[in-house]
């Protein structure tokens, strides 16, 4: 039998599913999104019946790539060596304890690997991009909720309990309002597309009752001139940039990637974010640390959750010596 040289790449968000048929190049032969329905607690639900429509219409294609695996990259706290959700925010209720793994590898008889949303989009800068040695880095992703994950020496750092890099719950405001995660001042609570739909909501509220922003619909009206979305986009960049200095002088990345539905709104706003966060840095190491977007956009999760498979898969030595350690061997 000829080695499998596809798999499929899972990426669970707080609104959307992005499953994709990729190759080992991070190539993608077809894709699908289906609504997460995280209210309804349909999440693992619309995976499994996600999987099997990408499944069926690849062969209905006769696209003669039958994957080898599956990689998952989740929203929430995921206990790498399980693939288990330790926890989740209110944004997924009912989500903690799901056994994703297992439940998929039962389902579809193939091995399944799942991390973290953000250490998985860190994956696919780690192993496509093509810069030489790009060994230290940081993701972060600003969804519904927001995510962190932490490269350093080739290494994703998880921590004692492997759920570290939560960059979403560092305070950026001591005084600030309460997170639902317990903290203040969280910088999840101003860059958020969840965060930036809510303050745009309670500016206008004042004048049109009723009114339900999207993110998307407030960074448009920011890039139109609006006063209010430009006040809403302004709190956010600051934030974003206090928490991003915090993690230069702490890490003196090459690059801080930021990924996510917000990350949407493009050079306006990667320009002024570059602007503030340099602002707030040590001149000695604002020239060491880019700030950008993902190498592949918003899929970057998706990829970077199949690269899983390959990556661990592919060696078995690797992904034995990976689960006893509970950590990323460098590539290279
Ligand atoms: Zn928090």
């Amino acid at each position: 039998m000829r080695e499998s040289r596809h798999a499929i790449g899972v990426d669970i968000g707080g609104t959307k599913i992005n499953i994709g048929l990729i190759d080992f190049r991070g190539h993608i032969l077809r894709d699908i999104t289906v609504p997460t329905m995280a209210k309804e607690r349909r999440v693992m639900a619309q995976t499994i019946d996600g999987i099997r429509a990408l499944l069926s219409e690849s062969e209905a294609e006769a696209d003669n790539a039958i994957p080898c695996g599956i990689g998952v990259g989740s929203a929430g706290q995921i206990d790498f060596e399980t693939g288990t959700v330790i926890s989740a925010t209110d944004l997924l209720p009912e989500y903690a304890g799901t056994p994703i793994r297992a439940i998929l590898e039962q389902c579809f008889g193939m091995p399944v690997y799942v991390d973290n949303d953000v250490n998985v989009l860190a994956l696919s800068e780690l192993y496509l991009s093509k810069e030489e040695r790009l060994r230290d880095f940081i993701c972060v992703a600003l969804g519904t909720g927001v995510g962190g994950g932490v490269v350093t020496d080739g290494h994703l750092v998880r921590g004692v309990q492997g759920i570290g890099g939560e960059i979403g719950h560092i305070s950026v405001d001591f005084r600030g309002p309460v997170c639902m995660c317990g903290g203040i001042g969280c910088l999840e609570l101003y860059t958020s597309g969840t965060s930036i739909a809510r303050r745009m909501g309670e500016k206008r509220g004042r004048l049109e009752a009723c009114v339900e922003w999207s993110c998307r619909e407030v960074v448009e009206q920011w890039l139109r001139g609006d006063t209010a979305a430009t006040e809403v986009m302004e709190e956010t960049i600051e934030a974003l940039s206090a928490g991003l200095a915090g993690l230069i002088h702490t890490f003196n990345p090459a690059k801080i990637v930021i990924g996510g539905g917000v990350a949407d709104a493009g050079e306006p706003l990667f320009t002024r974010l570059r602007l503030e966060t340099y602002k707030r840095t040590m001149p000695a190491y604002c020239d060491a640390t880019r700030i950008e977007p993902p190498l592949f956009g918003t899929r970057s999760g998706m990829i970077g959750a199949a690269i899983q498979v390959f990556r661990y898969g592919g060696a078995k030595q690797a992904e034995n010596e990976l689960r006893l350690k509970g950590r990323l061997i460098p590539w290279h």
